[in-house]
């Protein structure tokens, strides 16, 4: 299959565009790098285009004879957006509307758009299932949704078959460390490896739903081909609910190093408790999370070069 993937040089989308060209399948990519990843990650094979993904034209160009289109493009951080909601929406529900204009023109049959965990917000109910209102708290939620909103409601008026895959916490090896805003996994690893303390936001009881990024993945390859998704919106994660307490624990045992934590408040935009029901996704696209967290941890120190040297 020929796929186009928008923000293909980043985390999830360059383990996914080397995923599939070592598949045989053909693979562009555009990404502005705007992220700071390096395309050299990405395999040879990849066509790389550097540019914005709101820009039609070149999004047209790109996608003539394409299969499938993964959209990941966008601005990912949450206390970010909460500075800069503008550049959120301007992004993440720009560049959506701009890669749907532009399928529609190239006619292009599937897209599989990145969302988000982050657009269930604070539930009473856990683990979220797919049918739970969303309650956004940050504008980067608020983004996730309407690019749902929008990638199906064209969808729908153009035929073109849409599946909203809404991703928890992924990590695995070649996720950067960014200074400000950096994921939790990384960073506390980073942390643990390099010595002194480690920084937890809030009493550390607050939970996540950590997926490992080959998981991430096989769910991705999957809608790209399942039947009965046209429409769809499907949570991808592990399905396992971990405090940041016990997720310290972890860190310990997969680094042999003793951390120690320092509590600093909660950040805004965060939620107490968010854990993935994927029954959904198991029916609809045989998902089954293959790593658990103490599996993927012991994989990102294996493989992460930014960390195997110093484990
Ligand atoms: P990432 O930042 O590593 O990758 C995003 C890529 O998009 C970057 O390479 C960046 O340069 C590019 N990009 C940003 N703005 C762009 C623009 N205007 N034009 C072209 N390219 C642009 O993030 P990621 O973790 O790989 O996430 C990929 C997608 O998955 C995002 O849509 C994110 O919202 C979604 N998602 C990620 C997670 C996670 O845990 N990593 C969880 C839920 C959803």
């Amino acid at each position: 299959m020929r796929f186009l993937i928008t923000g293909g040089v980043g985390f999830i989308g360059c383990a996914l565009a080397n995923h599939l060209v070592r598949e045989g399948h053909h693979v562009r990519v555009l990404d502005d790098l705007s992220a700071g990843y390096d395309p050299d990650r990405l395999d040879p094979k990849v066509l790389f285009t550097r540019g914005d993904v709101r820009d039609v034209p070149k999004l047209w160009t790109l996608l003539q004879k394409v299969d499938c289109v993964y959209h990941l493009a966008a601005r990912v951080y949450v206390e970010q957006s909460i500075l800069y909601p503008r550049e959120y929406n301007d992004v993440n529900v720009g560049g959506t509307v701009a890669v749907m204009e532009a399928m529609r023109d190239a006619g292009v049959k599937r897209v599989v758009l990145a969302s988000s965990g982050a657009v269930y917000g604070e539930q009473a109910m856990q683990p979220v299932k797919e049918t739970h209102p969303p309650n956004p708290q940050s504008p980067y939620a608020v983004s996730k949704i309407a690019a749902e909103h929008y990638v199906f409601t064209i969808g729908a008026l153009w035929d073109i078959e849409t599946v909203a895959l809404r991703i928890f916490n992924a990590y695995g090896p070649g996720q950067q460390v960014p200074t400000s805003h950096p994921p939790v996994i990384p960073q506390f690893v980073k942390q643990a490896l390099g010595g002194g303390s480690l920084v937890v936001f809030g009493d550390g009881s607050q939970t996540r739903d950590f997926v490992y990024i080959d998981d991430v993945v096989e769910a991705m390859v999957a809608a790209a081909t399942a039947s009965d998704v046209d429409r769809a919106i499907i949570n991808v994660g592990s399905g396992r609910e971990l405090s940041i307490n016990e997720l310290i624990k972890k860190v310990e045992q997969a680094t042999g190093r003793k951390v120690h934590p320092l509590y600093n408040s909660a950040q805004s935009g965060g939620v107490s408790r968010l854990v993935a029901d994927i029954s959904l996704a198991r029916r609809k696209l045989g998902f089954k999370p293959r790593t658990d967290i103490d599996k993927g941890l012991r994989l990102l120190l294996e493989r992460d070069p930014q960390f195997a040297a110093k484990a």
